[in-house]
């Protein structure tokens, strides 16, 4: 079958396109062996798919760029979508909406309805040409050519589950900038001074991380490489460089301690094994709060905005997301086509939005995924594509 539109990639924007588009229209390319690999492994194999709070605030990027889509597509309209297609997503963790039982759930969907084009399977793109109005699509197999390619290929994160990075490739021979990249949503590695965090492998503890102005409240775990957990992720994707400050103590007042005869491990609202590290750390005695001096108890203040410079992050392996990308100063924010060539478009992660943890990086797939039909079926519609 010869189809007028090519897209790169079968992940989640590529597969809401392919359904968003009319049948027999789309031939999508896709390196594995299987659709939407990421989907299934998302959200702790349940795949958050979006998030009751919505708003440009939630995703790194241009809010300029971000807006538009989320405005035509946001969450309600996804949740009506999915429920056409027979598929009603469950609220955990007060706003976040998640499959039922398995993120099976919404790949069955797609792979539904993604049946209605043509998909082929592992035919790796090696580059993309135009000459005279037509896109030479080259893989490691053969040349497809087409009237209109969109590029749903993704950011680096996962390399065993498919990523590559086409996409900047791509961008980069038509023109585009790339905004550096580097893995987001992540954990944290740590420099000698925090070596200790190590022995506390697997203690996880309700913290505020702030990194610059932004806090990231949740969870943080005690991992064998360093630190991770849902705040740790979020703040991986305002980090650069340099020092974060983590409140071990977000919701305490030592008030409520400050006349107890008990000892500060005992006092303390942390896990009992995390106490005694820090307060060997602080070089503190494990006594009652009221026989502190003053300099212990300023010592003692610092588990509530300690400071810390992560030696860096656990890497593309292990981020569940790419942050940077191709530029979206480039691309037009209400239809994803690139402004350096008619009818070459970008969608998802590939291009320079992340979002926070919570299902705001399917959200962004999905929306963006949708502002590009709307403009292909616009295109079609006044007959510009044959
Ligand atoms: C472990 C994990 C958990 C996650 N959990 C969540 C979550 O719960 N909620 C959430 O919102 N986000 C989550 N994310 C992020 C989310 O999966 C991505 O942001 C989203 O999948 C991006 O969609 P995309 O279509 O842009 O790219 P992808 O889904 O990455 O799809 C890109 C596709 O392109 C293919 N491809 C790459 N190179 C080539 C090539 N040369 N030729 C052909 N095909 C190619 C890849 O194989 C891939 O299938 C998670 C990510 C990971 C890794």
């Amino acid at each position: 079958m010869k189809s007028q539109i090519i897209i790169i990639g079968g992940g989640a924007s590529a597969l809401m396109l392919a359904s968003l588009l009319p049948k027999n229209s789309v031939t999508l390319l896709e390196s594995n062996a299987k659709l939407g690999a990421k989907i299934l492994v998302s959200g702790g194999g349940k795949c958050n798919i979006t998030n009751v709070k919505m708003g440009t605030e939630y995703y790194l990027g241009d809010a300029d760029f971000v807006a538009p889509s989320l405005k035509v597509f946001n969450e309600k309209s996804l949740l009506k979508w999915l429920e056409r297609q027979r598929l009603e997503p469950m609220l955990r963790k007060e706003t976040q909406y998640f499959c039922k039982d398995s993120a099976k759930e919404l790949l069955d969907i797609f792979t539904k309805e993604s049946k209605k084009q043509n998909i082929v399977l592992q035919e790796k793109v090696v580059s993309v040409s135009k000459r005279d109005d037509i896109f030479y699509v080259k893989t490691q197999k053969k040349t497809y050519t087409a009237r209109i390619v969109v590029v749903a290929s993704g950011g680096l994160s996962f390399p065993k589950l498919g990523a590559s990075d086409i996409g900047y490739e791509i961008a980069k021979s038509f023109g585009h900038s790339i905004v550096k990249t580097a893995p987001a949503l992540v954990g944290f590695t740590v420099q000698k001074e925090q070596f200790f965090f190590k022995e506390l492998s697997g203690v996880s503890t309700e913290v505020c991380i702030r990194v610059g102005e932004h806090e990231c409240k949740g969870a943080l775990l005690f991992a064998h490489k360093g630190l991770s957990g849902p705040a740790v992720l979020d703040a991986s994707l305002y980090w650069e460089k340099g020092k974060i400050e983590i409140d071990f103590l977000p919701d305490f007042s030592w008030k409520s301690i400050r006349d107890s005869k008990k000892k500060l491990s005992s006092l303390l609202p942390l896990p009992k094994r995390m106490s005694k590290a820090f307060l060997v750390q602080l070089e503190l005695e494990d006594k009652p709060y009221n026989t502190l001096t003053k300099e212990e108890l300023d010592r003692l203040d610092t588990l509530s905005y300690y400071l810390f410079a992560p030696a860096g992050t656990f890497g593309y392996g292990k981020a569940e997301v790419t942050k940077g990308g191709v530029s979206t100063v480039e691309v037009d924010a209400y239809t994803m086509m690139s402004k350096k060539d008619d009818r070459l478009y970008f969608l998802g992660e590939v291009l320079d939005v992340t979002g926070r943890l919570g299902g705001y990086n399917f959200q962004w797939a999905f929306s963006s995924a949708y502002s590009c039909a709307q403009s292909i079926k616009r295109e079609k519609n006044e007959n510009k594509i044959k």
